[in-house]
């Protein structure tokens, strides 16, 4: 059963029950209760103050707290330097005296809302404190965080699981292109990354989870930063940037390419059954494809895509694209790392995406 106030919501396209009505209506979250056993998030920015709700007569993952941590990210960046984990330098900014004081080294930096941001929404790229202000005023003067500009040399995240028990695992790491903040590429393979770097952000990332007794999948994400930078130098290379407690759209080549995918992790966190390791059986690079692609009226060249060996389609169902628009991803599993990047930029050149 699934509770969305969207009527074309994908997820309530495909459940046995749609639940249409807001995430806080009272008659709606009895009905889902009424229903479940468990009950989870997909969408981040579904009020915590449902799940607590939901969370008085059904088993609810992740916890109201915990979301209500990702939902706001000078919390979040508060939760993680306690995790002992670096954040970017960053400064919140909630009234014109916190304005007023923001330090010159935080610039060029990106202001972003503290709340309801994703996909690149709500972020502002600055380079002085004029521009600082203006941005802050056409953001309405909501609660926003200033987060110094870095030097970024790759981005990569992690997915954990982490059961009730306290049992935790983790998906191969992911190395994430993003472009125009929203992440286009995601490569998963031996190699993707240097093997020590890997070592450090899952025990980061378990880290962050154990911080909240986070049960249910988390998705934390970090910059690694210009080795011969400055940044590098006081902040230790790697920077978490934020984390979603979700499966999220950086372990979506799991379907594909593991033994168990987040999604069933999810499952079995929140029904309480063992959680195994995951194992990746096939090197794997995700595109994800943006309303972007689809031409006027039309629809992208999917047969010519999937006579391409290894290629794995996946459309969310959703009515309209537009620009900057998740519609769906497609993954590429192959023999070997090479061979999946080759089929991968083919893929990219029919439709239309950039190469990487
Ligand atoms: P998501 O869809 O992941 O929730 P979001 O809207 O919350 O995205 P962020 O993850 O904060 O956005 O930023 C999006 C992207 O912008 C990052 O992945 C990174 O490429 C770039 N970016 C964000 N903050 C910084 C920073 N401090 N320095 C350099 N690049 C940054
Ligand atoms: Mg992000």
């Amino acid at each position: 059963a699934v509770l969305d106030p969207d009527p074309l919501s994908p997820a309530g396209r495909v459940s046995h029950h749609h639940i249409q009505t807001a995430y806080t209506d009272p008659a709606g979250l009895q009905q889902l209760s009424d229903r479940c056993v468990a009950v989870t998030t997909e969408f981040e920015n579904v009020p915590a103050q449902a799940l607590a709700q939901l969370a008085y007569a059904r088993t609810v993952s992740p916890g109201a707290e915990a979301v209500a941590i990702a939902q706001d990210r000078a919390r979040e960046k508060s939760h993680f330097e306690s995790c002992g984990v670096p954040v970017a330098p960053y400064a919140v900014i909630e009234t014109p005296v916190q304005l007023a004081v923001v330090p010159d080294d935080l610039l060029p930096g990106i202001l972003k809302t503290a709340s309801m941001g994703y996909d690149g929404k709500g972020q502002v790229r600055v380079h002085t404190q004029a521009e600082l202000a203006a941005a802050w005023a056409d953001l309405k003067n909501v609660p926003c965080v200033l987060e110094k500009m870095l030097p970024l040399q790759l981005e990569c995240s992690v997915i954990v699981a982490r059961g009730a028990d306290g049992a935790c695992v983790n998906l191969p790491v992911q190395r994430n292109l993003h472009r125009d903040g929203i992440l286009a590429v995601t490569e998963v393979y031996e190699g993707n990354l240097p093997p020590a770097l890997v070592e450090r952000a899952v025990v980061a990332a378990k880290s962050i989870a154990n911080g909240v007794q986070y049960v249910g999948v988390l998705c934390v994400e970090f910059f690694v930063l210009e080795s011969d930078s400055a940044a590098a130098r006081t902040l230790g290379g790697l920077v978490v940037n934020e984390m979603a407690p979700r499966p999220h759209n950086s372990g979506h080549y799991s379907m594909d390419a593991c033994d168990v995918s987040q999604f069933e992790l999810q499952v079995r966190t929140l029904a309480g059954l063992p959680l195994t390791q995951p194992r990746q059986h096939s090197p794997s690079i995700m595109l994800n494809l943006l309303g972007d692609i689809w031409p006027d009226g039309g629809t992208p060249p999917w047969a010519q895509v999937l006579a391409l060996p290894g290629t794995h389609l996946h459309l969310y169902g959703k009515a309209t694209a537009s620009k900057g628009r998740k519609m769906g991803h497609l993954t590429v599993t192959g023999a070997s790392a090479a061979q999946v990047h080759a089929t991968a930029l083919q893929a990219a050149g029919l439709l239309g995406i950039a190469a990487f």
